[in-house]
């Protein structure tokens, strides 16, 4: 099983969906009530309050609608409810391949996104190839409409979170993959076995992805592994830049590193985690609590068998929407 379907934001998104539910509420109750800045630094009218959605219980299956729906629907794109609860009308889908970039598990049909994502994507990728690093070998963006995915993914619903692998073509020799290799190939580890430190693979050119991702104002959150932020944090120059803010720790994230976005300005429907603190780096207690007291980093909790979905009424209706 690959890193990628591994991936695991259980633990920030609210693995127990009441956890989330009463998370979520409080959050919506905070976006309806005042304006907050977005990634963009826009701000949210307080006149214009958001519209809760009414949440329907999904039940998925191998022939899940959404994981089975053809292509995107033909609306304007617009994004609907949570990273980890929503979909997404008229999604872009980045290429198999293009300028700086190769995808990889092609065979998911996870390459889609809001436009503002693939192009967040292919601007990281032309930057990579430029500066000599090879491809960017990007992972699941989320599906055609978005929505709940059968296995794998809690978020990646809504067409604003992509995972990136640490490593780029030029581990594989700097050459075009083939369709067999994007789904075989495994990816490169950056963290020991142990937990305690980075492998040799964590080089110059995971922290300029790292970089170059955060410093973006349309990026609002990147989870990486602990350990990662971790080493981040003990190298004195990343201590005073102001988008360490947005490096989060996550489990997993040890072989990509996942990009979210805040929601495209104008979104009515579309509901934001909270802003990371404007000028806090994350190197902070709350960093330490992911490792045990002789510096490992702790387990992750078990994974929950066949969670129950919800989605937000509309996500339905864009399922049925004609191309
Ligand atoms: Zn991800």
């Amino acid at each position: 099983m690959s890193e990628v379907g591994k991936h695991n934001d259980k633990l920030l998104l609210g693995g127990c969906l009441a956890a989330a539910a009463t998370l979520v509420l409080g959050l919506e109750r905070l976006l309806e009530r005042s304006s907050l800045p977005t990634a963009q630094g826009n701000r949210v009218p307080a006149s214009i309050p958001k519209r809760k959605p009414a949440y329907v219980p999904v039940k998925l299956n191998p022939q899940s609608a959404f994981a089975s729906v053809p292509g995107p629907s033909p609306d304007p794109p617009e994004v609907v409810g949570k990273f980890w609860s929503g979909c997404l009308q008229g999604a872009s889908e980045l290429p198999t391949e293009g300028p700086g970039f190769q995808r990889m598990r092609l065979s998911r049909k996870r390459g889609f996104g809001h436009p503002k994502l693939t192009e967040v994507v292919r601007e990281i990728a032309e930057r990579t190839k430029r500066e000599g690093y090879g491809d960017l070998l990007v992972g699941d963006l989320s599906q055609a409409r978005g929505g709940p995915m059968i296995g794998g993914h809690r978020s990646h619903q809504s067409g604003l979170d992509a995972d990136l692998w640490f490593a780029t073509s030029r581990d594989f020799g700097a050459r075009r993959l083939s369709l067999g290799e994007r789904e075989s190939l495994s990816a490169v580890d950056m963290v020991s076995r142990d937990g305690r430190s980075l492998t040799p693979a964590f080089g110059s050119a995971q922290r300029r992805l790292l970089e170059w991702a955060a410093r973006d104002e349309r990026v609002q959150r990147i989870f990486v592994n602990p350990r990662i932020k971790k080493a981040l944090c003990q190298e004195p120059r990343y201590q005073r830049v102001y988008w360490m803010r947005k490096i989060r720790p996550a489990f997993g994230h040890n072989y990509h590193f996942h990009v979210r976005l805040a929601c495209p300005a104008g979104d009515r429907r579309c509901f934001d985690q909270p802003e990371t603190a404007r000028f806090e780096n994350g190197c902070d207690a709350e960093l330490d609590s992911w490792f045990t007291a002789d510096g490992r980093l702790k387990a992750p909790p078990p994974a929950k068998e066949s969670p129950d979905f919800y989605v937000p009424r509309e996500c339905l209706a864009l399922l049925k929407a004609e191309r």
